[in-house]
């Protein structure tokens, strides 16, 4: 099956050239530029065709069995084999797979658990927290109370004694444990304890590790928290969504917080896509790739050490790596730019110490793609010859494509 039937078939292209040269157009920067987004992922094509098929179309409010709609028999059935899969992947005694987005997953386990002016305790945002975590910006941060724990200077590790001292004088309602740029894995145990101590409820937001977790490549928080929050879409390779796991005895108030409480109806191509992605992350071969994932972070963050950047906790567990280039002579934001012109897409994030902004990235796509060690050397050597303005940006973009061109993301 191709990736996108309608524009092989010239269905789009016959109708509205415009989005069909558009589509392509992504296509193809995907395809000749390197993803090294750490939060991104090629989801296969059994997953983008689910996410094309005519479950888009259908109106599904409320829950398998109890739907506000008619015509649901077969939606059900779709929701049914998601929320069995993610259940089992995970071993969490209740999944909802409604969420539409890793915030709309965050959003609805607070409006489980907390009522506005409530306290809680996350990583600040300085630190690697997410929106969610209590920005001013976001609802979280208007709504409730955060109060910020950081990681050491020093070491860039998550500060446990504040923590716990937070914990002790604050009293939040709710701990939060999660991260859109922490390379190292959560000790949810310990956040366990601190929680209990302080009678807090735990909220792990695991966006970015559940992809690991499904391969068996990184802890798995359904044990300790009372609620998980995670995204479909990361090293998961799922479609773009949300999910929340939780034990049985919480599941009719996630439920709710969900579907009516943040959420219209479900999006049944989505979470039929889900379905696809959690069958695919059960089987052995994805375990290789959580595996290989880490692996090649691992080998990139081992490179660019010696390149001379200061990769943050001095390495990484999982498939994301930050790291500032200033020892090169750059800034993070004009290292982003310069290496986007070469087709190295990153993000810039916050570092541990100072102001000054470094860089973020991971190896989920990539890998995906089939690289291996001996490529993450190459592109360890690629981006720090960018930055140090030893490699012409024309020459690092050719080299890039032709790089990227041995392992297209959707081989035809
Ligand atoms: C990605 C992420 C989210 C939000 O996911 P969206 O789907 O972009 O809303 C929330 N929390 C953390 C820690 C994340 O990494």
């Amino acid at each position: 099956m191709t990736v996108t039937p309608a524009i092989e078939a010239d269905l789009l292209r016959r109708q509205d050239p415009e989005l069909a040269d558009i589509l392509l157009g992504e296509r193809e920067r995907q395809a000749t530029t390197l993803q090294l987004i750490a939060a991104e992922n090629f989801s296969s094509p059994a997953v983008l065709a689910a996410l094309g098929s005519p479950l888009a179309n259908k109106y599904a409010e409320g829950y398998p069995g109890a739907r506000h709609h008619g015509g649901c028999e077969i939606a059900d059935v779709a929701e049914r084999v998601a929320v069995d899969r993610a259940r089992a992947l995970f071993g969490a005694e209740h999944a909802n797979v409604q969420s539409h987005s890793g915030s709309s997953a965050v959003l609805a386990a607070y409006a489980a658990l907390l009522r506005p002016g409530d306290t809680v305790l996350a990583l600040g945002l300085p630190y690697g927290g997410h929106l969610t975590h209590g920005s001013p910006a976001n609802f979280s941060g208007r709504w409730f109370d955060f109060v910020g724990y950081g990681v050491e200077a020093e070491s860039g590790l998550m500060d446990h004694e504040q923590v716990r001292t937070l914990a002790r004088t604050r009293r939040p309602k709710a701990i939060v444990c999660g991260s859109i740029a922490y390379p190292r894995h959560i000790d949810y145990a310990f956040f366990r304890d601190v929680a209990d101590e302080v009678g807090a409820y735990l909220v792990a937001d695991a966006a970015h590790p559940i992809g690991l977790v499904a391969g068996g490549a990184a802890p798995n928080p359904v044990p300790y928290a009372d609620i998980v929050c995670a995204t479909t879409h990361k090293v998961l390779r799922g479609p773009r969504g949300g999910m929340i796991l939780c034990r049985a005895e919480l599941a009719e108030r996630v439920d709710r917080a969900v579907f009516p409480f943040t959420q219209g109806g479900a999006q049944m191509h989505t979470i039929a896509a889900k379905a696809v992605a959690f069958g695919e992350a059960a089987t052995p071969a994805f375990a290789v790739y959580a595996h290989q994932v880490v692996a090649n972070a691992r080998v990139l963050a081992a490179r660019l050490a010696a390149e001379g950047l200061v990769v943050t906790t001095g390495g990484t567990d999982t498939h994301l790596i930050t790291a500032d280039p200033a020892p090169l002579g750059v800034d993070g934001r004009t290292a982003r730019r310069r290496l986007a012109a070469a087709g190295l897409v990153l993000d810039c994030c916050a570092l541990p110490h100072g102001d000054a902004r470094g860089l973020r990235l991971g190896t989920a796509a990539v890998t995906t793609q089939g690289m291996g060690e001996a490529e993450m050397a190459r592109i360890a050597k690629l981006l720090a010859g960018v930055l140090k303005g030893v490699t012409e940006t024309a020459r690092a973009r050719e080299e890039v494509r032709e790089l990227a061109g041995g392992f297209p993301p959707y081989p035809r």
